[in-house]
């Protein structure tokens, strides 16, 4: 009954009339009644007192005060003209000014009638003065709904010009709410609403827009908040229920001659816990008949890569090729150089397939891995292309994640008949709530402990111009045979500003570290492939003692003789980046430095994230810090998430409360995985409704 009305037209609405409908629409992207009812206030005000303008005091920030207007006048001024009202009451008067909208309030306000005004008072040429007041009649304020902590709503400066201010807003939300009269169907089952001692949502829902009192609003902020919480979790664990119980995936029953020998005669080392227990995770997904899809988040150098080896080995040992993918050459070169060795000991056959390979080599790679003779494929997006066919893949897995979009991930679905397993590992973490959240699709891995014997890594803040001591610093680090990398924002590599920095930057450094005592590697995203490697290989070889480069070494690289790293106008790098940089030294077993360069002129943000490196080298920590300073919208790879359009609830201050929502979730669905018990039937309407529409607010009341 309530769902067809709460669909109608927003035209319909008492006090809506064609054009601000079409307002609503465009600036608010408010169609029907319930998106109006589903417009939850940014904030709220109290308007329990009144003032007197005589006793107006210069710091009174927002004000309400009764009083008549007297007369208008414009103002010309130098752009455009100024409205000002003369304003009265029984005490003394002031402005009331306005800068838009002249014709509608001319021709709608009231001269001598009593209003209600409200707004931010200015103290200006021996005059108060309000501009853009909220204006509304005495008597329509008594009679309002509306109680004493008033909403403000979100608004555009077009509906203000137009007139639609939060006090219409407000009288539109009023219609609505009497139009209903407490009709709004429950949406969340009698034990939840229990459990957490949660009102109605009829109470909710009202007490939103109308507050009764501060109690009543902090519940029902609770309220809409779990709710929408819980629904975006409840699809999200329920696709990925719904998903397992669908896709079939292969069964890697056995672990075998590989993955044991490997095991127990070459390791290099032994494995951490965090990275036994994942293998564990891994090597129960793949032998379960559901298809694996893992996101394994570890930090820079904890020791992902063996990891993903060992799941190779198992998808080998069971008779299926594998591939790992690299967002960059030179990552996937040194993955391929890395596990050569480990392959060659146990005889695997392995390969590397580049956008550099020659065509000879391609054709090899192409007939071996239609025969099954190659085991493994190491390479980068030149994997995905059509040519590049498979006898059987078992398992696909995708290193640094966020470089890859969502299309890339299904390409690698389809080189098979069936999908194989799936592992995608990123070093770019994010808190395990959000992760959840965001990925919801994924299952999630963590390793969160570094193998030992690690030194943290010291790291500064400098001045560039503190220079000088910096470059004394590293050529006592260069004396003592470590290497240096020195890094620059070319963070759009077509921008020719960033280019000649690093140029310039290159220039200086060679007059700084002449030939012959000094070699430097410089490496960036505009040199042809064959020359960046060449050139990075001399430095892993340790033939040059410095690397100046762009962010292409951000991901991956590895040189553990490598003991410093130095960023160059750091304020540039998000936290993220700085970290994943960072990560670049720290690997071998000389105490390594982490250099921050900037200006001295920074802003609060950049300070943060200079403080945030200096303080902490965890980078979960860090992602906090990040995802605080630039929201979640900026979070790589989540752009396209729609599970961050909250309309309520904010996924970083609300982090608890989603872990909540999500184990609430997960708890009815294990207990009632099709959501039929009775109980649970306004759940079960709501979830059926929530997936016909796209926004998760769309749903019915
Ligand atoms: P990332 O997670 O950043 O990809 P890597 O897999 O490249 O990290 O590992 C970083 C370095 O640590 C490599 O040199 C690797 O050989 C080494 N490593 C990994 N696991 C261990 C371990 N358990 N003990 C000692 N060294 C390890
Ligand atoms: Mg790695």
């Amino acid at each position: 009954m309530a769902d067809a009305v709460l669909q109608k037209s927003i035209d319909y609405l008492k006090g809506v009339g064609p054009n601000r409908a079409s307002l609503l629409r465009s600036e608010l992207g408010i169609h029907t009644y319930q998106d109006l009812l589903h417009l939850f206030p940014n904030r709220y005000i109290d308007r329990t007192q009144f003032y007197n303008i005589n006793s107006l005091q210069h710091n009174n920030s927002e004000v309400q005060i009764v009083g008549q207007i007297t007369g208008f006048k414009e103002i010309q001024q130098k752009r455009g003209k100024r409205l000002v009202a003369t304003f009265k009451d029984e005490t003394a008067q002031m402005e009331l000014v306005w800068f838009r909208g002249h014709k509608w309030i001319r021709e709608n306000l009231k001269i001598n009638a009593t209003y209600v005004v409200f707004g931010k008072v200015n103290w200006f040429n021996g005059n108060f003065s309000m501009p853009h007041p909220d204006m509304e009649l005495k008597s329509e304020f008594d009679k309002g709904l509306r109680t004493a902590i008033q909403p403000l709503y979100p608004s555009t400066e077009t509906l203000r010009d137009r007139g639609i201010s939060n006090r219409v807003i407000c009288k539109l939300m009023e219609q609505l709410f009497l139009q209903f009269n407490g009709k709004f169907e429950e949406s969340l089952s009698e034990p939840l609403l229990n459990q957490y001692k949660m009102i109605s949502k009829n109470e909710a829902l009202l007490n939103i827009h109308f507050p009764k009192n501060q109690n009543l609003l902090a519940k029902a902020q609770f309220r809409l908040k779990f709710e929408e919480l819980f629904f975006i979790q409840l699809q999200l664990i329920y696709k990925n229920l719904v998903h397992k119980a669908k896709i079939k995936g292969f069964v890697f029953e056995a672990v075998g001659a590989n993955f044991n020998t490997f095991y127990s005669n070459h390791l290099p080392f032994n494995l951490t816990r965090a990275q036994k227990r994942v293998i564990k995770e891994i090597r129960s997904d793949m032998g379960s008949n559901a298809q694996m899809n893992r996101l394994l988040q570890g930090d820079v150098g904890s020791g992902k890569t063996i990891v993903a080896f060992m799941a190779m080995l198992i998808a080998i040992d069971n008779g299926f090729q594998a591939t790992m993918m690299a967002p960059t050459e030179i990552l996937a070169i040194q993955h391929y150089t890395g596990l050569k060795t480990l392959c060659d000991a146990i005889g695997i056959q392995m390969s590397l397939l580049t956008g550099s390979s020659k065509t000879a080599e391609r054709k090899q790679i192409h007939s071996q891995l239609e025969d099954g003779s190659l085991h493994i494929l190491v390479g980068t997006h030149a994997v995905l292309e059509d040519k590049v066919k498979f006898k059987n893949l078992g398992l696909a897995i995708i290193d640094e994640q966020h470089r890859f979009g969502v299309a890339q991930r299904s390409k690698l679905w389809r080189k098979n008949n069936s999908p194989p397993h799936i592992l995608v590992m990123t070093a770019t973490p994010i808190p395990r709530t959000l992760a959840m959240s965001v990925y919801g699709d994924l299952d999630i891995s963590i390793i969160d402990e570094l193998p030992p014997g690690r030194k943290p890594i010291k790291t500064v803040h400098r001045y560039d111009s503190n220079r000088l001591k910096v470059f004394r610093f590293i050529k006592d680090e260069i004396q003592k045979g470590r290497q240096i990398y020195i890094v620059y924002p070319l963070i759009n590599e077509s921008q020719k500003l960033d280019f000649k920095d690093l140029m310039d930057g290159y220039e200086s450094i060679s007059r700084e570290f002449p030939m012959p005592t000094y070699q430097i590697s410089i490496v960036h995203g505009q040199m042809k492939a064959a020359d960046k490697d060449y050139e990075m290989q001399r430095f892993i070889k340790g033939e040059t003692q410095i690397m100046v480069a762009t962010t292409v070494i951000e991901v991956g690289v590895n040189v553990p003789n490598a003991s410093v790293m130095v960023i160059e106008s750091a304020e540039r790098f998000g936290l993220s980046q700085l970290h994943q940089l960072r990560g670049r030294v720290g690997r071998g077993a000389e105490q390594s430095y982490c250099i921050l360069m900037t200006g001295s002129k920074l802003g609060n943000d950049s300070k943060t994230r200079m403080a945030t490196m200096v303080t902490s080298g965890d980078g979960f920590e860090i992602a906090e810090v990040d995802l605080k300073l630039r929201g979640p919208g900026d979070l790589m790879g989540t752009q396209q998430s729609g599970v961050l359009r909250l309309k309520i609830a904010n996924i970083i201050q609300d982090k608890e409360l989603l872990g909540i929502a999500r184990e609430s979730a997960k708890n009815i669905l294990k207990e009632d995985p099709k959501l039929i018990s009775p109980m649970n039937r306004p759940i079960n309407a709501t979830y059926v409704a929530m997936g016909t529409y796209k926004n998760i607010w769309n749903y019915i009341s």
